[in-house]
């Protein structure tokens, strides 16, 4: 087989096509050389080699030695260059490169080829020597680390000794004979800690880097990350080796990276940073701060600095074509890494770039405004999930705010909490349920899991592209970097702003939009959903076929489904009315009541306030759809729980305080879940259902009048076994039907329907739907019932569960499709044959779980309901369920 695949002069035997075999760092590579533009050329070693070398003891393909020399001498030819070469000697890159992206995983090796012999040459073609020697101990300092695992710490150390006891501040003051110094210390360090000289050879220091690559896949913090991003550990990486181009060698070579639009709105403008006569990662790491690419970004950044478009315009035309023209060849964002070497632009990387939520949904409407992708396209875009983080709030305008400082805003929306200073402070405050803000010089992998825990980040150092923005972008967080006024001192636990310090645990807030960094908390407001979010929206309205409702029981959750989107309520759950603070009391005394007199007397103080809640819930619907559930918690919950609540009530209710308590012991059951509850609770106390039915109505009527249009509400009964328990309470409904009709001299419209969460209900669906009018699944019970998993004691089994595979996905989260969904689909298809036209729902934390709705499309359910805030989520899974 092909193991090695090369690229350059315009031609590449690779491309995307290859993205699984050559990473995706290496297919566009290949894709970039093919389309003309200047990539240094070089090759790429394929990921089936990395799977090989796991797969056998890390051991290489027998052909691939061969293979690889094959590659290294096209590579000569094409750059007229050789390793070892004493005037034109061959120096490469050596980089890794997965199908996902794992920025700052794997690690990169620069310069390789340079030794004793070859730095002279180097020295000699840049007339700069100690440019070549800064080069070449920069490479044995990355190979001493990344190949033969000395601490970089340790290098760092030797240089700083040196400029401290010559008094230099900048590496540039080294004299040549100095940097010679320094490289005979580099060469000794290996040597004394590794027992090995470092390799003078350069198809040994290949070699060696090669090995690295395939090594780090297996490194701890590169296993982190793919169990954090969810990654097969099977997919291997490529090992891309190319022809080095030196942004470092004088002031008119540079390094920069760019977005081709901005990743943090959308808008369409470059974006991007460079710094001058620098090398590699410089611009990520954020020990520097670069400068800004484009004449505008420097506008708006009030940069003294000049801009690449200002300093070497020519250059920066070049550029900007190259970005026109991946942006149309790849029809998405790219985020790209080039170097100019004196002068002269090369292209080293291009791939997707990461966004915000924001950022998304404005490249793809407006991408799709622009004729690059379809709607369709657009919609498939967009992660439904996602936009879960467009409702972060964000600073309300007005309110005061104590800024401390302010830095580059990095990824927006805004976050309070507790100041901690790494990982572990920030992941045990999580645990205690305390939010926190991780505030850090700046930030590398080891860092991703306190950027997890926190709400928020903040960085000292670095730009708009440094690890910290990239990350917290990926996640969602705000985040604030660049904030060069900050000082952490994480040993001392302080944080000090000019003459202020603050401690660990201290509030702040930060805007990730506006890069304010604010002491205490500042008051916040909630996000608008105009813009591309609502056009996105229209887009998937148009193409869904799902309906979707909301859940919502108060007046405040249905005007917010509404504005959501909302085509009705799905489930009005009317205990959620019960426990509100004013009513409680009567409802205790209906639950304490020893006949059905002195019942129906609590009873009867209830219903105009359930007929106040149904009426406002139906003018608010405005005559759509609202499926009201009856009364399905056992009594239990409404009881009080304290002694001092026991007492009180005992006084108002005018019982024995020992009375009441025997009652309250009485309704105590061993397993409430499947105890007294849902229809049962009707079935032993004809009256509630009655009194709940008699509010439904006549609110029915009530709202049709203010509305001057019909109210036909859906009256849901709760768990459901059996059609004659559906029957029994069916007849109690539709008795209240005829009374409040004659009393109001008219008719009245409605619909009986149950809730299908119990498997016996599911396999009699036939039966049960000679009396149902409609089937609205209640997924939460239905998982419960038919894994006999009571969800609030599955904390103590479930995390094991998924954690050792026992069990792919949490059941409560997304639907079981195998079985909970094989019972949807048998109640489906049984309850069609005696009701071909029954309503068919799904109510349950499941109708905002995008895989579940997707599930509920094939299904061929009506509408999905969740909870208001889920509202949108859902509507762009329906859309994205039927493209
Ligand atoms: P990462 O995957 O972490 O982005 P890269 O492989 O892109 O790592 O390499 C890190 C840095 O090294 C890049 O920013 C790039 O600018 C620089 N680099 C890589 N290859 C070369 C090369 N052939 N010439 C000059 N610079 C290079
Ligand atoms: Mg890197
Ligand atoms: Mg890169």
């Amino acid at each position: 087989p092909t193991w090695v695949y090369s690229f350059g002069e315009g031609v590449a035997d690779g491309g995307i096509r290859l993205r699984h075999l050559l990473g995706t760092k290496g297919a566009n590579l290949a894709e970039m050389a093919s389309l003309g533009l200047p990539v240094p050329p070089g090759f790429t070693i394929t990921t089936e080699v990395c799977r090989h070398y796991y797969a056998n003891d890390h051991r290489y393909p027998d052909d691939l030695e061969r293979q690889v020399s094959a590659a290294l001498d096209l590579l000569s030819r094409r750059t007229g260059r050789s390793f070892g070469h004493p005037e034109r000697p061959l120096l490469v890159s050596v980089r890794s490169g997965a199908l996902a992206a794992m920025p700052g995983m794997m690690d990169t090796v620069l310069n390789l080829g340079l030794n004793d012999v070859t730095v002279e040459a180097l020295a000699a073609e840049s007339g700069d020597a100690r440019f070549a020697l800064d080069s070449y101990r920069r490479f044995i300092q990355m190979f001493g680390d990344v190949v033969m695992g000395v601490d970089g710490q340790a290098f760092e150390e030797i240089l700083d000794d040196l400029k401290e006891r010559e008094g230099y501040f900048n590496d540039t003051e080294l004299t040549a004979d100095e940097w010679r110094r320094v490289i005979a210390s580099y060469k000794e360090l290996i040597a004394d800690e590794t027992g090995k000289p470092f390799p003078l050879d350069p198809l040994e220091q290949l070699w060696g880097a090669i090995g690295a690559v395939f090594g780090s896949w297996g490194n701890r913090r590169a296993v982190t990350f793919r169990k954090l991003h969810g990654i097969s550990s099977n997919s291997g990486t490529a090992v891309n080796v190319q022809a080095m181009v030196f942004g470092n060698m004088d002031e008119r070579s540079a390094t920069g990276v760019a977005f081709t639009r901005n990743p943090s709105t959308g808008e369409r403008q470059l974006y991007g940073e460079f710094l001058l006569n620098a090398q590699g990662e410089e611009v990520v790491a954020g020990l520097r701060t670069p400068q800004d690419i484009t004449e505008t970004a420097r506008l708006a950044s009030r940069s003294d600095r000049p801009s690449l478009e200002a300093l070497m315009p020519e250059t920066y035309r070049e550029f900007i074509g190259y970005c026109q023209k991946l942006e149309r060849h790849f029809k998405d964002i790219q985020d790209l890494e080039f170097t100019i070497e004196r002068g002269k632009l090369w292209m080293l990387q291009t791939r997707s770039g990461r966004r915000t939520v924001e950022a998304a949904l404005r490249i793809a409407v407006d991408m799709a405004n622009e004729g690059l992708i379809t709607r369709e396209e657009a919609i498939e875009r967009i992660d439904p999930s996602s936009l879960e983080q467009l409702l972060h709030p964000t600073i309300e305008a007005d309110a005061p705010r104590d800024i401390l400082a302010t830095g580059l805003p990095a990824s927006p929306g805004a976050a309070v909490g507790e100041i901690a200073f790494n990982s572990e402070q920030a992941e045990k405050a999580r645990q205690r349920g305390i939010k926190v803000i991780l505030v850090r010089a700046e930030t590398s992998p080891d860092d991703v899991h306190g950027m997890h825990s926190a709400v928020g980040v903040v960085t000292a150092r670095g730009g708009m592209t440094s690890h910290a923005a990239v990350i917290a972008r990926g996640l969602g967080k705000p985040c604030v970097v660049g904030v060069s006024a900050l000082k952490a001192d994480p040993v001392a636990g302080t944080v000090t702003v000019g003459k202020r310090e603050l401690r660990a645990g201290d509030v702040i807030t930060i805007d990730g939009s506006s890069g304010q960094v604010m002491a205490g908390r500042v008051p916040m407001k909630e996000p608008e959903l105009s813009g591309p979010f609502a056009e996105i929206m229209t887009w998937a309205d148009a193409i869904r076929r799902l309906e979707v409702r909301a859940n919502a029981e108060t007046p405040v959750e249905a005007r917010i489904a509404r504005q959501f989107g909302a085509e009705g309520i799905g489930l009005c759950r009317t205990e959620h009315m019960f426990f509100e603070h004013s009513r409680i009391s009567a409802v205790r005394e209906m639950i304490l009541a020893e006949t059905p007199e002195s019942r129906r007397a609590a009873l009867e103080k209830i219903l105009p306030m359930q007929r106040q809640d149904f009426a406002e819930l139906f003018e608010i619907m405005e005559g759509q759809p609202v499926c009201i559930r009856l009364l399905d918690p056992p009594l239990h919950e409404f009881l009080p729980r304290t002694e001092r609540e026991v007492t009180e009530l005992a006084r108002t209710a005018g019982v024995a305080p020992d009375v009441l308590r025997r009652r309250i012991a009485n309704l105590e059951e061993y397993n409430p879940m499947l105890g007294h509850r849902g229809c049962r609770l009707a079935v032993s106390f004809p009256e509630i259902a009655e009194v709940q039915a008699r509010a439904i109505f006549e609110a029915a009527i009530a709202a049709a009048d203010k509305l001057g249009r019909p109210v036909v509400p859906e009256i849901m009964v709760p768990l459901v076994a059996a059609r004659q328990e559906l029957d029994y309470v069916k007849s109690i409904i539709a008795r209240v039907a005829i009374e409040v009709s004659e009393a109001a001299g008219r008719p009245v419209n409605y619909k009986v329907g149950t809730m299908i969460e119990l498997p016996r209900a599911a396999l009699m669906a036939e039966d049960i739907a000679q009396s149902a009018a409609f089937f609205s699944f209640g997924t939460n019970d239905l998982t419960q019932t038919t894994f006999g998993i009571s969800r609030d004691d599955a904390a103590s089994f479930l995390p094991t569960y998924l954690q050792k595979g026992v069990l792919a996905r949490d059941p409560f989260v997304s639907i079981d499709r195998d079985g909970v969904g094989e019972l949807i689909r048998i109640a489906i298809e049984r309850g069609r044959k005696s009701r071909p036209d029954i309503g068919l729902g799904m109510c349950g934390e499941h109708g905002g779980d995008p895989a579940s709705i997707a599930f509920c499309e094939e299904a061929g359910l009506a509408y999905v309901s969740c909870s208001p805030f889920r509202m949108p989520i859902a509507r762009l899974a329906a859309a994205r369920a039927v493209v």
